[in-house]
């Protein structure tokens, strides 16, 4: 792609195919008429939806040796002919996931255009015309060039029902069978983390709002990861904006703590990776890895070797589909057969996944018959560890209490914690909003002082939210991952 910083100022109109993966609280509340979006250039992936052949011209080689064999089975086979599911990865892990952030200036959520199965939109952006003759603007920013807008003017529409499911069949990420583990299968991946690996610490890092969480031994040797998140551009937009020089110290942290991770992920070369759920604060550090390994062959060791733990993906809003097309397409062609994916339940319950002696993994599932917007919360991974001092973690990723625990309150699953990373960075914790809605927030362990972080920094989500704090208080010790002081970036729970 090109790398020149003039990249914006030499393309006066940028069209994007974009996915919708705003979760529909965060739409309604702070910043009302806020969409964030997952997309790609819309010449990337013009020929799968026109169906005639075009001629895509890239300055990087790599890309377009990708695209040429991709091309050839996509003309031999068609889009959903799983042979050409199956070789696809070759090229879609090489583009680059475009961030957008979408405002609307005049928001009517019951426009058709923010209709709740309205999945994927197209977005034209006119990058020299001032912003009052449209009713959008939007931030994003393309990786690899090195550079993101500032507001720029943008139109936006629905994309057609034909190309909607186009666009579905290209980014539906690619699972061979074998490893949808449907429960009663009996099938073990191999672990890096096993029956009985000793867990010393969980490093909960400053990534913004978002999540990333390390699984240690011994002088801090990274065995796993719960999520490999970083702040959305959105986000990171919203902090440098309130407050420039707080913010680009917020940001240079974070950019030290997602360098720091990558080249520990590499050098460790077969960490565990659970990932709790499809959004970008929770995948971007592992998707940005995935682009550098398609596009540039970096950190092979980790894509060869590590092992992989997700729920499924499913093609519906809110569920980052194209970032989790990138990510399962580098597994695909590292050629990893060490990854599982737990399938998508439309049923009120949750499940033990794995029990090892010091980790368990659980999936939650909700009926999603009974919502009127799915959320990719609600069909999450959480996990248990117990570490080496005997405290236990609860690590919920952003599952609310009450999708991990039996349908009423005081299931044992959120009894006796040491430490807590509170769900959803210290937003909105159960679907109830009865006045004992408190009573789903896990229980610390009885006569001692015990810390519930939260992962966040206030700014573009509010999060974590003041009240949700003061509940937690009653019972928890408050910790902000923005809020260590000086130049300290993590938590370290042991
Ligand atoms: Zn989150």
């Amino acid at each position: 792609m090109k790398s020149d910083s003039n990249f914006f100022k030499d393309n006066r109109i940028l069209q994007f195919y974009a996915h919708d993966i705003s979760n529909s609280d965060g739409r309604m509340s702070l910043f009302p008429g806020n969409f964030e979006l997952e997309g790609i250039q819309s010449e990337t992936v013009s020929m799968f939806l026109s169906g005639e052949e075009t001629d895509f011209i890239s300055e990087s080689a790599d890309l377009l040796r990708g695209y040429e064999q991709v091309k050839t089975a996509f003309l031999q086979f068609g889009l959903e002919d799983p042979r050409f599911q199956m070789r696809k990865a070759d090229y879609l892990t090489r583009i680059p996931v475009v961030s957008i952030s979408v405002r609307a200036k005049d928001l009517n959520l019951n426009s058709p255009l923010w209709n709740e199965d309205s999945q994927w939109y197209c977005v034209c952006v006119h990058m020299d015309e001032t912003a009052e003759k449209y009713d959008h603007v939007c931030i994003f920013e393309i990786p690899g060039v090195g550079e993101q807008s500032s507001e720029v003017p943008c139109e936006i529409r629905q994309a057609s029902e034909q190309d909607e499911r186009k666009l579905n069949a290209l980014f539906s990420p690619y699972v061979e069978e074998a490893h949808l583990i449907s429960p009663g299968k009996n099938k073990e991946a191999v672990w890096a983390v096993g029956p009985d690996t000793a867990i010393d610490a969980v490093q909960v890092m400053y990534v913004g709002a978002a999540l990333c969480t390390c699984l240690t031994a011994g002088d801090s040797v990274p065995l796993g990861y719960f999520d490999m998140g970083r702040e959305s551009l959105y986000s990171k937009y919203v902090l440098i904006n309130r407050s420039p020089a707080y913010g680009q110290f917020l940001c240079q942290k974070e950019e030290n703590i997602v360098g720091m991770v990558k080249h520990e992920a590499e050098v460790q070369g077969n960490p565990t990776v659970i990932i709790s759920h499809w959004h970008e604060d929770h995948v971007k550090i592992l998707y940005e890895m995935a682009l550098a390994y398609s596009q540039d062959g970096h950190y092979r060791n980790f894509w060869e070797n590590a092992v992989f733990f997700f729920p499924q993906c499913i093609q519906k809003k809110g569920w980052a589909t194209v970032h989790a097309t990138a990510i399962l397409g580098a597994i695909q062609n590292a050629g990893n057969q060490n990854y599982t994916v737990i399938p998508y339940q439309n049923s009120d319950e949750y499940r033990l996944e794995r029990q090892y002696q010091n980790l368990s993994i659980f999936s939650c599932h909700r009926n999603d018959q009974s919502v009127s917007a799915p959320n990719p919360h609600d069909h999450g991974l959480y996990a248990i560890v117990t570490l080496t001092s005997g405290k236990r973690v609860l690590l919920p990723g952003d599952c609310s209490y009450d999708t991990m625990s039996a349908q009423n309150s005081g299931d044992s699953v959120l009894k006796e914690y040491d430490y807590l990373v509170a769900t959803h960075h210290g937003g909105k914790y159960t679907h109830t909003t009865a006045n004992h809605k408190t009573a789903y927030i896990p229980t610390p362990r009885q006569g001692t002082a015990c810390d519930a972080i939260f992962s966040a920094n206030g700014v573009a989500y509010g999060h974590p939210n003041a009240t949700v704090v003061s509940q937690y208080g009653k019972t928890w010790n408050c910790l902000r991952t923005d809020q260590l002081p000086g130049n300290y970036d993590m938590y370290i729970l042991g």
